[in-house]
């Protein structure tokens, strides 16, 4: 099927490379050049595992290509996906400004007959909007909804390994078209109205459990319990199951911050209180301080202090820093007077933009922890969390370690002779004072 890709982001680009891979041909549009570019020459612009040799693979297949021309990506097109941004605004609302944009666009260009499937996460009612916009310039589409629950840093695994793919929409013709996209995958698919299909998006219900554990996690350190043997003897029930349930410093990224925002909104332009739905936000709000709190109970000061923050990205497997707690950190240490040392395997970059020489970039742990005063583990890349913890009192110059995701076991950093603060669980004390002259 002729397909385009509205939009080239983590959703979008991912979609199109998979969908070119099932056979489909795809053309990706989106409005930043610089991205195209870098596109049509094999390069991808950002870090998600096995995408990029999936591109090259499509590329030169001449099943894939990426255009900044909405007539030439528009006009044959049967079926367009529109995967741009939906960003939260101030007052917690989605954004839809790019859609609507991308919609005035589709509709100068498309023929009669296209359907038009929305992967973007939109508020509910949002279909039904960008159906009439369509409707009154007298272009005849059907608007289809398709919410996208693939993770950041396994997008490819998930397009492919799907638990089921939601399809709302209320026209014949329109789903089945949609369904036969997808029939290569074999992922069960659920067809639902407009209005569930971009419910089940926002009702899904992860962060909820995120927040839960968090604040068991608190209760846990006020009485003494260890939070990962909760979690474990929690999870072990099968009404509740394990994943989700990894007490830490909070949910960031592209997706949980903004999509509950967006939810509660939507049920207070409705006048409904949706109270869990605001604990959920408070919670992860709280979260956010939790790391610099913990750093200023032990040290009193980190002013003048030398700081290591280890991940940057919200979660490993990706460079996407949006909503990553490493930043609320990074500003509460700068604050207070700290000299920070940040190390992240793949996100580098787009911190720069934000710090630029604020902070200093280390290119590896050792770097950054040597000679450090407090050592704070914000993501757990694979590498970090294999980091041998014996280093950290080799090159720290006081080896105390605060763990926000719980890499390491306590009976480990009692071994290693560190000072171990982490999440849900008991302090470790250092057994050995260091004397460094
Ligand atoms: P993104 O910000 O990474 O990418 C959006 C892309 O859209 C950018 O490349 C931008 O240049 C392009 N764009 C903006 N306006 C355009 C226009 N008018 N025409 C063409 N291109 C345009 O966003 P993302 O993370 O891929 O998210 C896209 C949507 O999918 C959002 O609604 C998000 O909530 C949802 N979603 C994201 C994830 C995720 O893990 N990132 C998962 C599920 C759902």
């Amino acid at each position: 099927m002729k397909i385009t890709v509205c939009g080239t982001g983590y959703v979008g680009l991912v979609t199109g490379v998979c969908l070119a891979d099932i056979g489909h041909e795809v053309v990706c549009f989106d409005t930043d050049e610089q991205k195209i570019n870098m596109l049509n020459e094999g390069l991808c612009p950002i870090y998600e595992p096995g995408l990029e040799e999936l591109l090259l693979k499509q590329l030169l297949a001449n099943r894939l290509h990426f255009s900044t021309d909405a007539k030439q990506s528009y006009k044959e097109s049967e079926v367009i996906f529109l995967a741009v941004g939906t960003p939260q605004k101030e007052d917690g609302a989605a954004d839809l400004t790019f859609i609507e944009q991308a919609v005035e666009t589709i509709a100068q260009h498309i023929n009669s007959h296209t359907i038009i499937v929305t992967k973007s996460t939109v508020p509910i009612g949002t279909n039904d909007r960008l159906q009439a916009m369509f409707d009154g310039k007298g272009v005849s589409v059907h608007v289809v909804s398709n919410p996208e629950f693939l993770r950041e840093g396994s997008g490819i695994y998930d397009t492919f390994h799907g638990d089921r793919i939601v399809i709302g929409s209320n026209h014949k013709e329109a789903k089945e078209k949609v369904e036969k996209i997808f029939q290569p995958l074999q992922i069960p698919i659920v067809h639902m109205s407009l209005k569930s299909a971009e419910m089940v998006k926002y009702a899904s219900f992860l962060a909820t459990k995120i927040s839960f554990i968090n604040e068991i996690a608190k209760l846990c350190e006020y009485t003494g319990a260890n939070v990962e043997d909760v979690a474990l003897g929690m999870g072990m029930d099968s009404r509740i199951g394990t994943p989700f349930l990894k007490a830490g410093i909070g949910f960031g990224g592209s997706c949980f911050p903004k999509d509950t925002k967006a939810l509660e909104n939507v049920a207070s332009l409705y006048g409904y209180e949706f109270q869990i739905l605001q604990s959920v936000i408070k919670v992860n709000e709280k979260q956010k301080s939790l790391l610099f709190d913990k750093a200023m109970n032990r040290m009193g000061t980190v002013e003048g202090k030398t700081v290591a923050v280890l991940g940057l990205s919200f979660k490993p497997n990706t460079d996407d820093i949006r909503d990553a707690p490493s930043i609320p950190l990074m500003d509460d240490l700068i604050e207070a007077g700290a000299h920070v040392r940040a190390y992240d395997p793949v996100a580098h970059n787009h911190v720069k933009r934000i710090y630029q020489n604020t902070i200093h970039y280390s290119e590896t742990i050792e770097n950054a922890i040597d000679q450090a005063d407090l050592v704070c583990i914000v993501t757990e890349w694979g590498e970090i969390k294999d980091f041998p913890l014996h280093k950290y009192k080799q090159m720290m110059r006081e080896p105390l370690l605060i763990d926000g995701r719980n890499c390491y076991k306590l009976e480990e950093a009692k071994q290693a002779d560190i000072t171990y603060i982490s999440i849900g669980r008991e302090v470790v004390e250092r057994k050995t004072p260091i004397f460094r002259y």
